[in-house]
Order: structure tokens, then C-alpha cells, then sequence
């Protein structure tokens, strides 16, 4: 079971220095919330076809985070059923995202596992916060990054050192509640001069974790023109991202 090994808080394991509590019967396997086919929802791939591997475990708790459910429980799956689902999904290669929870929990059976989907010939996306090193992310996996803000309640996680490892193609998100995040992200943005290191610098505001029904910009926590107001004011050289999924289908529904 997940909750058996990592879910520990960050704050009483160091980035880089947490003990390793798994038994050798769990390093065989990973530990899977779900795996499903749908349109990216966010970054500049959003629209497109995409295979989702949700990672189980996470050791931040986001305040307005939409995927609580991937906390705990998911089921074992070997490397090999995990690339066996995705090739059943999406055949003829596309994209995949590894997200979750915090997939990179689960470095030891992931790094292989995303080179052996790029080696397939997917297209691979990682989602993750940037809490964990990323030193060990093969250079062909686009990462992108979700720099958490303040009122996230996470807002000092993010270890600065992953900095280094970014590559043209990646990308940083800052999901936004309100004007201190939007200053937060802004002066981040500006002071690591991500704009000339990234693909992309993406501003998004949040959504409501307990959104359902209305399939428009009412479930943001932060009206999406409000913001595009403040980037406008600014010039600053990001652009406004909104999870199109949510706009699609109903933002209560799970696997979409
Ligand atoms: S890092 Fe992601 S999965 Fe973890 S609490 Fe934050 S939003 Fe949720």
C-alpha cells in the first residue's frame, strides 16, 4: 500500500534526503491511481490526444488541489503493465503524461519507465512540483513544472536547485488564487528569467477542487480576466493557461 512508504511531509524529510522505507517485495512495482486516454487539458499541448499515468502518493497537501483522490490506495502495477496499458490506449505512440500525485515519489521505477516510452517513441510529459530532485529525468521527457504560490499553502517547496536541470522544452506553471500569487509567479518568472529558459511560462488561475456542473470560468478561484488584466499591465512574458478539460466535460469527473 502507498501509504506504507512515501507520504511522509517534506518537511520532515529534506529534498534529497528522505529515507528510503520501501521493501524489496514494493521495489518490483509501482503504485498506480489510473490510467486513461483524453485530450491534455493544460500547457502548450493542451487539445491534444494524450495517454494520463496517475501516480499514487503525494507529499504536499495544495489547498485547492483537484486530485486529493490519488492520495492513497491505486493498485500495483509493474513498469511492464504500465507501458502494456499505454500501448493498448494509444498504439501508434502520441503522448503520454506521468502525473499524480507526485510521480517523481516514485523515481526509482519511473526514470526507466519514461525512457523506455521515449525509446517506444511517445511523446512524454512529466507533471510534477519541482519538490523532489530532477536531476535523474531523461533530457527527452518534457517536465513541466508547477512552481506552487503561496496560498497553494505550499508555497515554499519548490527546490530551487531543479532550476538547473530545465531544457528549452520544459515548462513552469504557477497555478494563481489571487494578487499575491500573481506577484509571487510575476517576480519568480522575472527574477530566474524563465521566459529565455523554458518553452513556455503558464499562468493559471485556480479551480475550485469541489467544481461540478457549470462548465465555464464561474468554478475559477480567480476570474481568468482579472488576471489577463494583470499580465497585460505587466507585459509579463508568460501566457495565460486554462484547464480546457474543465471547460469540456463537467470538473467534477474523474479520468478525463
Ligand atoms: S502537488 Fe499536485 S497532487 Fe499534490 S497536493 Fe498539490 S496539486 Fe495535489
Amino acid at each position: 500500500m502507498i501509504d506504507t512508504w512515501i507520504v511522509e511531509r517534506r518537511a520532515s524529510t529534506p529534498a534529497g534526503d528522505e529515507p528510503d522505507v520501501r521493501s524489496p517485495k514494493v521495489k518490483a512495482s509501482m503504485q498506480i491511481t489510473e490510467i486513461y486516454k483524453s485530450l491534455q487539458g493544460e500547457s502548450t499541448h493542451a487539445g491534444l490526444p494524450c495517454v494520463f499515468v496517475r501516480l499514487t502518493g503525494c507529499n504536499l497537501r495544495c489547498s485547492w488541489c483537484d486530485t486529493e483522490y490519488s492520495f492513497y490506495g491505486g493498485k500495483k502495477m509493474t513498469p511492464e503493465q504500465v507501458l502494456d496499458e499505454v500501448e493498448n490506449l494509444s498504439p501508434s505512440g502520441g503522448s503520454v503524461e506521468i502525473t499524480g500525485g507526485e510521480p517523481m515519489l516514485q523515481e526509482r521505477e519511473l526514470v526507466p519507465l519514461m525512457q523506455r516510452m521515449l525509446d517506444a517513441g511517445y511523446k512524454v510529459l512529466l507533471e510534477t512540483s519541482g519538490e523532489r530532485p530532477l536531476e535523474r529525468v531523461p533530457a527527452g521527457v518534457i517536465k513541466i513544472v508547477d512552481v506552487k504560490c503561496p496560498d497553494s499553502g505550499e508555497g515554499d517547496t519548490f527546490r530551487v536547485e531543479n532550476l538547473e536541470t530545465l531544457l528549452p522544452h520544459d515548462e513552469v506553471k504557477f497555478v494563481i488564487s489571487g494578487r499575491g500569487d500573481y506577484e509571487f509567479a510575476r517576480d519568480f518568472t522575472g527574477r530566474h528569467d524563465l521566459a529565455h529558459r523554458v518553452n513556455a511560462v503558464l499562468f493559471s488561475p485556480a479551480f475550485r477542487k469541489d467544481a461540478s456542473g457549470a462548465r465555464d470560468a464561474s468554478n475559477c478561484l480567480l476570474d481568468p480576466q482579472e488576471l489577463a488584466e494583470w499580465m497585460l499591465e505587466d507585459n509579463v512574458p508568460a501566457r495565460l493557461g486554462l484547464q480546457i478539460h474543465k471547460l469540456i466535460w463537467d470538473p467534477a469527473l474523474k479520468g478525463v
